[in-house]
Parts: structure tokens; C-alpha cells; sequence
């Protein structure tokens, strides 16, 4: 029993406690939804939530429950067993079928999570005699995806097509065998969408493949909520996406590309193949989930009115909000401390939303980054505005 261990463990804690970096959990009784019961910190609570990636309010649907409930009752509850020992069930491969034609590639490939895609799609297709250009905002996945594989790394400042430029001169003087270019579609701290037309057209330009997160876009973003590059009429060589967001909400992850591209993951992707396959039930779900996203064209105009509605009420209440359109809304207050005293007066004033600071922004860039949904009302927007109003006047906000 090494105590020394433990004790440098509990010490590292208290400099993350006290350093106000520490990150607490909120216990919810109830489905996740517009609405939530939370159960921390005292009696049970009603709040309206502000901070869930439930864009198209699917977390809840009772389509796809019934759909997730039959899944598993037909095929059980687990796989048991990666997907090329004996865990591919025809679930899967209907999953995946539908994942292609969705999104518009030949294929596409399930893993237990999109941080999975990410850490498993570099490194079948690149060797140290390839190259990666990474925007610096990249998600955690992409980052780690990028360090587990030997090929050469660029980084381009955050969606500056200059710098982009740049580096990829440099990593073509090298004379890689291959270059990705990858980016998120949407990044989650400011809800910027990436510069599609010009990271295609410069792929094109130096035979690059273009690999896009879309993590934040599906469901969103482009007809029948299919993406970031569909928005703009374009496409992308490697798509990486998530089950946990717009489409219902539970797990899973996939990439999606032309056939080589996926039957090399299929053959090489480290935590495809050393990892459990999707349980039926999840897969069931999402199969029903693509089907209410594609023709989900009312739940698309809730979501984005909603943010107009969040938009232009917090705007005039004297918020300092980054422009855009996504539903991710984030509100500038600069300041660490802040963002936290807001975000915990809120939680008090039946509003639940998160603070977002350094080291997740950069230093100075402190907010609280609201996320809108298709579950939420227009009476909860105003409730939460009027809310926002008052903290936000009780600590000098506005
Ligand atoms: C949420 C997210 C992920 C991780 O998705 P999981 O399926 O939850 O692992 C990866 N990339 C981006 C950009 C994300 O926002």
C-alpha cells in the first residue's frame, strides 16, 4: 500500500480545490430535458436547463424509448464481445448503413463514443511519413487522436485560413506521403462554425484529406440536420460524430468517409477493435433518432427560434453575447470568479447553467455558455431572461 501516493493525490486535489478548478456534479432525478429535477446541495429542484447538448429535445423522446425498448428485448442487453469476435449484430450494420447515407459518405464505422472516433482515425491511416494540420481549438479527442499517431504535426491558429495556409506549405516541403486537415465543424466554447468553403478549398489545393468533428452540427447544421459541410453545399473527406448530442442524446460515436478510409478502421482502429460493441438497445434508438433528425425540419426551426427569442432578449438586457447563430449562446463576463458567482445565483433563481473558465477558455475569457434546445418553451426562455436580468444586475453585470 503506497500512502505516499495516496497523500500526493489528496494534496493535488486540494491545489485543484483551491485554485476554484474544481468541478461539481449536480445530481438530476428526473429524464433529461427543458426542464430538470436536481437533487444536490438540499431539496429537490425544478430548473430550467440552459447547458445540455439536447438540441433537438430528443434525450427524452418516447419514440425513440419505445424504439431503444424493443431494440433490447429482441437482441437483449448487451453484446459481449468486440465487433469482430461476435458482437456485430444487424443492428449495427443497419446503423451504419443509415449513418452513411445520412451524412453522404460510402460508409461509416460505430465506436462506443466520439472521443473514441477521434483517438482511433488517425492512427490506421498515417504513418511519421505523413501529416496532421489541427486547428488550435480542436476537442480534447482530436488532440489525443493526433498524439497517439507518428505523423507530423502542424497546428493553425483557430480558424485563421492564412495560418492554415502556412502551414500547410510547410508540411507539403516535407514531401508527406499524406495530409488531413482537421478541425471542429462547430467549436463548443464560442459556437463558431468552421470556414468550410475555404478549409475545401485549400485541402484541394495541397491533396490534403479534410477531416471535420461534426460533433456540434449534426442535427443542427444543413439540410435534414446532416452537417457543417452540407450547410455550405460542400463536403468533407472524414466526418466524426457523436450519438450523445443532437441525435438522442445516450452514446456512441462514429466516423464516417469514403470505403477505403472505413474498411482500414475496421481492420486497425485500436479502440474499435479492443473495445465492446454498442449494446442494442442504443442502437435501436439511434437508428430511430436519425430517422426523427432527417425529418425534423419543425424541431430545426424551434431550435434556432429559440435562440433568436435568447438572442435578442439577453442582448437587450445589456449581456455581452458572441455573435452567431448556433444554439450555442455564450455570455462574455471575463472574469473567473463571476462567471461562477452568476451561474450559482442562477441555480438559485431556478435557471441551471454552467461557468466556463481558464484553463477550458482562454485566461480573461470567462462565460457562462448556454446551449439552447427544442424541449425548451419560449415561457421558459423568459423566465430564464428574466432571471439572467436580475443576477445580472445584482452583481453589477449589467
Ligand atoms: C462532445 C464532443 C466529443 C465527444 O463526444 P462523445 O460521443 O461524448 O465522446 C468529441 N468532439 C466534440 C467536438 C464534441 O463536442
Amino acid at each position: 500500500m503506497s500512502e505516499k501516493t495516496y497523500k500526493r493525490l489528496v494534496s493535488e486535489l486540494t491545489e485543484i480545490e483551491e485554485a476554484g478548478l474544481h468541478k461539481n456534479e449536480r445530481t438530476i432525478v428526473s429524464p433529461q430535458s427543458g426542464q430538470i429535477t436536481v437533487n444536490s446541495y438540499g431539496p429537490e429542484k425544478k430548473l430550467i436547463n440552459l447547458c445540455a447538448n439536447n438540441y433537438l429535445g430528443l434525450a427524452d423522446n418516447r419514440a425513440i424509448i419505445d424504439a431503444a425498448s424493443a431494440a433490447m428485448r429482441q437482441y437483449g442487453y448487451g453484446m459481449a464481445s468486440v465487433r469482430f469476435i461476435c458482437g456485430t449484430n444487424e443492428l449495427h450494420m443497419k446503423l451504419e448503413r443509415s449513418i452513411a447515407d445520412f451524412t453522404g459518405h460510402d460508409d461509416a464505422i460505430l465506436y462506443a463514443a466520439a472521443f473514441d472516433a477521434n483517438g482511433g482515425v488517425f492512427e490506421p491511416l498515417l504513418t511519421a511519413d505523413d501529416a496532421i494540420v489541427s486547428d488550435s481549438l480542436n476537442h480534447a479527442s482530436i488532440i489525443d487522436g493526433v498524439r497517439l499517431c507518428k505523423a507530423k504535426r502542424y497546428r493553425f491558429a483557430n480558424n485563421d485560413m492564412a495560418d492554415l495556409e502556412v502551414q500547410l506549405q510547410k508540411a507539403s516541403a516535407e514531401n508527406p506521403r499524406s495530409i488531413i486537415i482537421a478541425t471542429d465543424g462547430v467549436f463548443s466554447m464560442d459556437g463558431y462554425i468552421a470556414n468550410i468553403p475555404e478549409l475545401r478549398r485549400l485541402a484541394d489545393k495541397y491533396d490534403a484529406l479534410l477531416m471535420v468533428d461534426d460533433c456540434h452540427s449534426t442535427g443542427i447544421l444543413g439540410p435534414e440536420g446532416s452537417g457543417t459541410a452540407q450547410h455550405y453545399g460542400l463536403q468533407v473527406d472524414i466526418l466524426t460524430g457523436t450519438l450523445g448530442k443532437s441525435l438522442g442524446g445516450a452514446a456512441g460515436g462514429f466516423v464516417a468517409a469514403a470505403q477505403p478510409v472505413i474498411d482500414m478502421l475496421r481492420q486497425r482502429s485500436r479502440p474499435y477493435l479492443f473495445s465492446n460493441s454498442l449494446p442494442p438497445a442504443i442502437v435501436g434508438g439511434a437508428l430511430k433518432a436519425i430517422e426523427i433528425c432527417r425529418d425534423g425540419d419543425d424541431l430545426r426551426q424551434k431550435l434556432m427560434d429559440n435562440a433568436a427569442h435568447f438572442r435578442a432578449g439577453m442582448t437587450a438586457a445589456g449581456f455581452d453575447l458572441l455573435p452567431g447563430e448556433h444554439p450555442i449562446i455564450p455570455i462574455m463576463l471575463g472574469d473567473a470568479q463571476l462567471a461562477q458567482d452568476l451561474a450559482n445565483r442562477m441555480y438559485e433563481l431556478g435557471v441551471y447553467v454552467t461557468g466556463f473558465f481558464y484553463p477550458v477558455v482562454p485566461k480573461g475569457q470567462a462565460r457562462i455558455r448556454t446551449q439552447m434546445s427544442a424541449a425548451l418553451t419560449t415561457a421558459d426562455l423568459d423566465q430564464a431572461i428574466t432571471a439572467f436580468t436580475q443576477a445580472g444586475e445584482e452583481l453589477g453585470i449589467i
